[in-house]
């Protein structure tokens, strides 16, 4: 196994949503045509990745998103996808059940009144609900994760009943970030690191006598992801913002993009304690 193991594809920065803690580049990138995202899949795989996230932006918004998901499924590559679940019908479902291995949707706040100011008013709970009911007759694996905000950092034990009781398997957690691409927000959303921490051990406390497994990501694990854009450049977090480094076809060998990312001080210890346990 090389040092490298997964990667986020954004295959779209544009979404359906405005929400208050997002750090997404939204709109900031054009999409690509299907036989780009293609060849971007193949560049991915020929690099010795093992595994490919797509995300975004919403997914959903991408035509051929599907196409896009079989051809990776086709590459003998580990296939998981984030979306906010919204534009995603329950009949569709079943396909998405024959193309993922894992999917992530999110459950930030169980409370009406935060999901609107978190994640606007086109956000549904309930939809999201239905959908992991749909998804766990699936054999996809099902993921939720929570982004901690000050404003939710009171409902760590509520979520943790909620999303144990449909026997979801994994819950990742993060801490906001407000990188410096803040278009949204007009309070400020940060949760210090003690208060943080605070969460997620309560979460692993609570979860310790059930089979549900978390994950958290802190920020000062944001450059442990390697991000993907559109048209293939290569970002990495910084917790300020991005750096970019090039294009993926600009690198010939895994090697090769490994001495690139320790030149900015990628953290491949949390990059591969992240996913080791996403292989077993
Ligand atoms: S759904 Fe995700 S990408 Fe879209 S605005 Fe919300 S956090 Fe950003």
């Amino acid at each position: 196994m090389g040092r490298l193991i997964g990667v986020c594809f954004l295959v779209t920065t544009k979404c359906n949503l405005r929400c208050e803690f997002c750090y997404a580049p939204l709109n900031s990138y054009k999409n690509n045509e299907l036989s780009g995202y293609l060849r971007i899949i193949d560049k991915i795989k020929s690099l010795g990745f093992l595994k490919i996230t797509f995300s975004g932006g919403e997914p959903f918004l991408v035509d051929g998103l599907l196409d896009i998901l079989r051809h990776a499924r086709k590459q003998n590559i580990k296939v998981a996808l984030t979306s906010n679940g919204m534009m995603i019908a329950r009949e569709d479902v079943d396909e998405l059940g024959k193309c993922l291995d894992e999917m992530t949707l999110p459950v930030d706040t169980l409370k009406q009144d935060r999901l609107v100011y978190l994640r606007t008013s086109m956000f549904s709970i309930h939809k999201t609900f239905e959908l992991i009911e749909s998804f766990l007759l699936t054999p996809v694996k099902l993921d939720v994760s929570t982004v901690v905000t000050r404003f939710n950092s009171d409902e760590c034990e509520d979520i943790f009943y909620k999303i144990n009781h449909f026997g979801i398997k994994k819950w990742k957690i993060s801490q906001y970030s407000r990188f410096d691409v803040k278009k949204y927000a007009a309070f400020d959303l940060s949760i210090d690191d003690i208060s943080f921490n605070l969460f997620t051990d309560f979460a692993k406390n609570l979860a310790h006598k059930s089979s549900l497994i978390v994950h958290h990501r802190n920020n000062k694990s944001i450059n442990s992801f390697i991000n993907i854009l559109p048209l293939g450049d290569v970002l990495v977090g910084t917790g300020n913002g991005y750096i970019n480094l090039g294009n993926i076809f600009h690198y010939s060998t895994q090697d090769h993009l490994v001495d690139e990312l320790e030149k900015c001080g990628f953290d491949f210890h949390a990059h591969r304690s992240r996913h080791v346990l996403d292989l077993c």
